[in-house]
C-alpha cells in the first residue's frame, strides 16, 4: 500500500501473502533450487563479506536475534526469534523479517517477511551442503523433528539431491500425521515412523529438526552408523543442542561461520579448538569435503547471516516486473534533504 504519495523513497514491501504468492508463482521446488544456487553463489564470494556472530538476546523462554552482514555494495540484516514454548500457545517457534539496504546511500531497498522465506533458506542451504557431504547416491532420509521446518527440508532434499524417500518421527505423534499429510502427492515415499530408530532404518541422511530449550540427546552415540550424513538443524543456541557427544566424536564436522556455531552449535560441547571445516571452502575447493564411504559427515548448522542475505536478494530479483509487493512509506525524504521540519508543518496543514 502506498500510504503517502507525497514521499519519494518508497520502499518495497514482501508481506507473508505476497511471499506465498511468490512461492506459487515460482514453483516450490525451483526456488528452493533457486535459493541454493544464490546461496551457494554467496558461499564462493565468503570473504568478500563482513561477518559477525548473531546479536542475541536470551530469555527464560527463547531467544531474538539479530543477523546482519554486508557485501560491501548491499547491507542485510534478519530479526528472529526462537522460542520452542511457542507452539503449545498456538504460536510459531520461529518467526522473521530482514532488510536489503544500498551501501552507497544506506537506504533500505527490501523489507520483507522471513518466516516462511527462514523455512525455505534452511531448507536450501540443508541441501545445498548435503550435495557436498551426503553419501553417492543417497536417496532416503530420517526426518526427526516434523515442525514448521520438516516439509520445506524435505523437499530441498528432493529437489536439490535427489531424496526419494523420507522417513518422518516426532515425539508428538500429531505433528508426523500433519507432515505425512503435507508431504503426500509430491512424488516421494513418506513413511512415518514411531521411533528415532525406526526413522533410521536405511537412511543414508539424517535430518534433526527439533525444538527444546534444553541440551537434548536425539542422536545417542550408538544408533549412528558409518557412511551417513547428519544435518542438524534444531542445535543452534547456547544450552540448546541435538546430538551426544560421542555422535561430534565420531564425525567430520563441517560449519558455516566457526565463530558463530561454537557459541551455538552442537559443537558447543566440544573444546573450543575441536577442528571443524568451514563450508565456503569445501564449495571453493579449498577444503576437502566427504573422503571415504565409511565417514560420518555431520553438517552442524545454526543459520548464518549470509544465508538470510542471498534469500533476500533471491526475492529482490525475483519480485521484479511482478506485482507480489507492496511500497512502504518507511523513510522520511522531503524534496529539499535539510527540510525535515519543513515537511512536517506542511503535513499538519494538509
Ligand atoms: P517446531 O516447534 O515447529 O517443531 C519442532 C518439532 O520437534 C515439534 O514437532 C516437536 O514435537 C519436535 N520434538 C521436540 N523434541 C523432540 C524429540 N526429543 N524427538 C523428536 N521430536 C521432537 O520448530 P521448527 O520451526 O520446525 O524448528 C525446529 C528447530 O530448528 C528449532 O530448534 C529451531 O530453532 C531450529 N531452526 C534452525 C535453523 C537453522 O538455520 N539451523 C533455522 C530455523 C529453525
Amino acid at each position: 500500500m502506498t500510504l503517502s504519495p507525497s514521499h519519494k523513497a518508497l520502499v518495497p514491501f514482501v508481506s507473508v501473502d505476497n511471499m506465498m504468492k511468490l512461492v506459487h508463482h515460482i514453483g516450490i521446488e525451483p526456488m528452493l533450487r533457486g535459493l541454493a544456487d544464490y546461496i551457494e553463489a554467496d558461499f564462493r564470494r565468503w570473504e568478500l563479506f563482513d561477518k559477525t556472530p548473531r546479536i542475541a538476546s536470551h530469555s527464560e523462554e527463547g531467544v531474538i536475534e539479530l543477523m546482519p552482514t554486508s557485501d560491501g555494495e548491499v547491507y542485510g540484516f534478519k530479526y528472529v526469534n526462537g522460542h520452542p514454548k511457542n507452539t503449545r500457545e498456538g504460536l510459531q517457534t520461529v518467526t522473521a523479517f530482514g532488510l536489503l539496504a544500498n551501501v552507497g546511500n544506506g537506504y533500505p531497498v527490501l523489507l520483507s517477511e522471513m518466516t516462511v522465506l527462514t523455512a525455505l533458506r534452511t531448507a536450501a542451504t540443508s541441501a545445498m551442503v548435503a550435495k557436498y557431504l551426503a553419501p553417492k547416491g543417497a536417496d532416503t532420509m530420517a526426518m526427526i523433528g516434523n515442525g514448521a521446518q520438516s516439509e520445506f527440508q524435505t523437499l530441498a532434499m528432493k529437489a536439490i539431491c535427489g531424496l526419494k524417500s523420507v522417513r518422518l518421527y516426532d515425539i508428538d505423534s500429531a505433528a508426523t500425521a500433519k507432515a505425512a499429510r503435507n508431504l503426500r502427492g509430491l512424488g516421494l515415499e513418506v513413511v512415518s515412523c514411531t521411533s528415532p530408530e525406526e526413522s533410521m532404518e536405511g537412511a543414508q541422511i539424517i535430518t534433526t529438526c527439533t525444538a527444546d530449550k534444553q541440551y537434548a540427546t536425539i542422536l545417542t552415540d550408538n544408533m549412528v552408523g558409518a557412511g551417513v550424513h547428519i544435518n542438524a538443524i534444531g542445535g543452534d543456541c547456547p544450552g540448546k543442542t541435538e546430538l551426544a557427544p560421542g555422535v561430534l566424536h565420531r564425525s567430520t564436522i563441517f560449519v558455516e561461520y566457526p565463530e558463530q556455531t561454537r557459541i551455538e552449535g552442537e559443537i558447543q560441547q566440544l573444546d573450543h579448538d575441536h577442528p571443524v571445516t568451514e563450508m565456503w571452502q569445501v564449495i571453493n575447493g579449498t577444503a576437502k569435503g566427504r573422503t571415504r564411504a565409511n565417514e560420518i559427515t555431520l553438517f552442524d548448522s545454526v543459520g548464518f547471516a549470509i544465508e538470510d542475505f542471498s534469500a533476500l536478494r533471491y526475492v529482490r530479483d525475483h519480485i521484479a516486473g511482478t506485482d507480489l509487493f507492496l511500497e512502504l512509506d518507511l523513510l522520511a525524504d522531503p524534496d529539499d534533504p535539510r527540510d525535515l521540519f519543513g515537511m512536517l508543518q506542511r503535513a499538519a496543514k494538509a
